[in-house]
C-alpha cells in the first residue's frame, strides 16, 4: 500500500444534500406559488423489514420538511402480487400523485419486476421502470435512480472531474453499479465495471481516479485497491456489530464505534476500509454522512421533476 503524506478530504454529502433540499424546497414554493401545484410522493411499504420502515419514515420525514405532501401505505407481510398491482393502479389514476415508490426488498411471493412495471413510469420517481432505464441508456430525458445520481452531484458539487477521468465501479447491481457507470460514461469518463467475477480486482481499481464500491462487503476496498490521490466513493451501507473488527477499521478513531456497538449493537460501515483509504485516497465519502444522505435529496428532486413533466409538460 503506497501512503500519501496527507490524509484523504472527506467529502461532506451531509452538506451537499441539505444544498439539494434547500433548491427543492425553493422549487416547491414556486410550483405553488405559481401553479397551485403541491406535489405529492407517495411510499408503499410491504412486510415489517426494520430497515425498510427507517427508509420509507426518513423519506416521509424528508418530504414534510421541504414543503411536499406524502402519504404512506404499510401493507401486511402476507400481501400477494395482485393486491399490490390494485394498490399501483389506484396511484397511477390519481391525479394528484406525482411519485410512487415501493420500498425494496419485497416479500418473496410478490413478483417484484412485475410490480415495478406497473408504476406509471411519469410517476416513477425511484427510476426502476424499464422505460425510465432504456431511457437513461439511451441519454433521453427520464427519471433517474436515485443513488447514482446522488453520486454523480456529489462529484460534480465537490470539484471531482469526471470527463476523462478513469472510473472504476465495483458492483453491477440494477440499482447503483449498471446506472452508475451508465451515468459517468455519459459524462465522458472511461468506465471499468467489476463484480464478484472479475480476476485480479486490486489491479484494475489501482488505475481509477475515481473508485466506486457498492458491493455490500464490509471493507473490500483495502489500501492495496487505491491509486494514491484518487477519490474513493463508499456506497456501503454495513452494519458492524463486531468490536474487534471495528477498532481494525477506524484505528485510534474506533471508540465512538464501538460505543455505538455496545449502545445499540451495531454500527454503520461502508465497502471501503476507513483507516487504510484515508492514508491513500486523494478524497474519501465517509459512512455514514457520504452517499447515504444523497439518495433521499435525490429522490425530493425526482419528485419535483416529475410534477413538473406530469403536469405542465415540461422536459
Ligand atoms: P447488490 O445488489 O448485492 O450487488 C452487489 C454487487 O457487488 C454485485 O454486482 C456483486 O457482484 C458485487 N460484489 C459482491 N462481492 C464482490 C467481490 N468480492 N468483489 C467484487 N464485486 C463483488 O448490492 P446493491 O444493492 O448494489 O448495494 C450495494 C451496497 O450499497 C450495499 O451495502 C447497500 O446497502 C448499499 N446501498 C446504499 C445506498 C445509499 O443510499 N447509500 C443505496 C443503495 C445501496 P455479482 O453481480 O457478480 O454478484
Amino acid at each position: 500500500m503506497e501512503r500519501r503524506s496527507e490524509r484523504a478530504v472527506l467529502l461532506d454529502g451531509t452538506r451537499i444534500a441539505e444544498e439539494i433540499k434547500r433548491e427543492v424546497s425553493e422549487e416547491v414554493e414556486r410550483l405553488k406559488a405559481e401553479h397551485g401545484i403541491e406535489p405529492c410522493l407517495v411510499a408503499v411499504r410491504v412486510g415489517d423489514d426494520p430497515a425498510s420502515a427507517v427508509y420509507v419514515r426518513n423519506k416521509v420525514n424528508t418530504s414534510a420538511a421541504l414543503g411536499l405532501r406524502s402519504e404512506q401505505h404499510a401493507l401486511a407481510a402476507s400481501t400477494s402480487t395482485a393486491e399490490l398491482l390494485a394498490l399501483v393502479a389506484q396511484l397511477n389514476q390519481r391525479e394528484d400523485v406525482d411519485g410512487i415508490l415501493v420500498q425494496l426488498p419485497l416479500p418473496s411471493q410478490i413478483n417484484a419486476a412485475r410490480v415495478l412495471e406497473a408504476i406509471d413510469p411519469a410517476k416513477d420517481v425511484d427510476g426502476f421502470h424499464p422505460l425510465n432505464v432504456g431511457r437513461m441508456m439511451l441519454g433521453q430525458p427520464a427519471l433517474l435512480p436515485c443513488t447514482p445520481t446522488g453520486i454523480i452531484e456529489l462529484l460534480v458539487r465537490s470539484g471531482v472531474e469526471i470527463s476523462g477521468a478513469h472510473a472504476c465501479v465495483i458492483g453491477r447491481s440494477n440499482i447503483v453499479g449498471r446506472p452508475l457507470a451508465q451515468l459517468l460514461l455519459q459524462r465522458d469518463a472511461t468506465v471499468t465495471v467489476c463484480h464478484s467475477r472479475t480476476r485480479d480486482l486490486p489491479l484494475l481499481t489501482r488505475q481509477a481516479d475515481i473508485l466506486i464500491a457498492a458491493t455490500g462487503r464490509i471493507a473490500l476496498v483495502r489500501g492495496e485497491h487505491i491509486k494514491p490521490g484518487a477519490t474513493v466513493i463508499d456506497v456501503g451501507i454495513n452494519r458492524l456489530t463486531d468490536e474487534a473488527q471495528a477498532r481494525e477499521l477506524f484505528g485510534p478513531r474506533a471508540d465512538e464505534r464501538i460505543e455505538a456497538i455496545r449502545r445499540r449493537g451495531y454500527t454503520l460501515v461502508g465497502d471501503v476500509h476507513p483507516a487504510e483509504a484515508e492514508l491513500v485516497a486523494g478524497r474519501l465519502t465517509p459512512v455514514p454522512g457520504g452517499v447515504g444522505p444523497l439518495t433521499v435529496a435525490m429522490l425530493m428532486r425526482n419528485t419535483v421533476t416529475a410534477a413538473r413533466r406530469r403536469r405542465l409538460g415540461d422536459v
